[in-house]
């Protein structure tokens, strides 16, 4: 079965094209300096995080709290690993941070200067897709641990913190905004398309592009 990282949507919401210059012909990239830097920052707020005081938990007491719909609870960066499987394909990914309140559930994105901005819609996609296998996949915890449907019957919402600070308002997950890209991705796969038709042709976009050295349909 196909396996593909969730983050790989960003790509796919930045540009069509882009996906299946990384996913079909598994070109490689030439990244910018400053996604070398924004990955830094994210290591750097990981190891800042780790020094919160997190309790020591057994694998029983976690997965009871974050299934009891009164508790409050936060867990390390990046220890949070999901996946979900849709229509024959397995999409994974490790989310960012994870904070829940209640009922909420906020699957928090850290952005450092990573493409934000202009071009933040492009996380849409990926982050609904955290909050589909929060809710209907596999969650495994760092340090062991694991549970099939944690959040099933909880409200979901992903949030994207610029520069790691500055939180936007919470988004609801909701399926029907989901669905469509899955087929669409589905469709990508399967390669019912025209490459010039996937293309985006914004030059803005094609100039931040890695693989805008090798497209034979970049816009100028
Ligand atoms: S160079 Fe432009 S058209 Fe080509 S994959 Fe990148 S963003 Fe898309």
């Amino acid at each position: 079965m196909l396996t593909v990282p969730i983050s790989k949507f960003a790509d796919m919401g930045f540009c069509e094209l882009k996906l299946v210059h990384s996913l079909i012909d598994g070109a490689r990239p030439r990244f910018r300096p400053c996604v070398a830097e924004g990955t830094r920052q994210h290591a750097l707020s990981a190891r800042e995080d780790a020094k919160k005081p997190y309790k020591e938990v057994s694998e029983k007491e976690l997965l009871d709290s974050l299934r009891d719909e009164k508790t409050s609870v936060e867990l390390p960066s990046e220890s949070v690993r999901v996946r979900f499987e849709h229509r024959g394909t397995v999409f994974s990914g490790r989310i960012d941070k994870l904070m829940k309140e209640g009922r909420k559930v906020f699957v928090v994105d850290l952005k450092f200067g990573r493409g934000g901005g202009a071009f933040a819609g492009k996380y849409e996609c990926q982050l609904l897709s955290y909050c589909k296998a929060l809710r209907d996949g596999e969650v495994r915890f760092k340090g062991g641990g694991k549970g099939l449907a944690v959040f099933s019957g909880m409200e979901l919402y992903y949030v994207i913190a610029e520069g790691g600070l500055h939180a936007g308002e919470p988004v609801p997950f909701e399926e029907a905004r989901l669905l469509p890209r899955l087929r669409r991705f589905d469709a990508l796969m399967r390669g019912e398309f025209e490459r010039r038709e996937l293309a985006c042709g914004e030059p803005g976009k094609c100039a931040l592009c890695e693989f805008g050295h090798l497209c034979t349909h970049r816009a100028f």
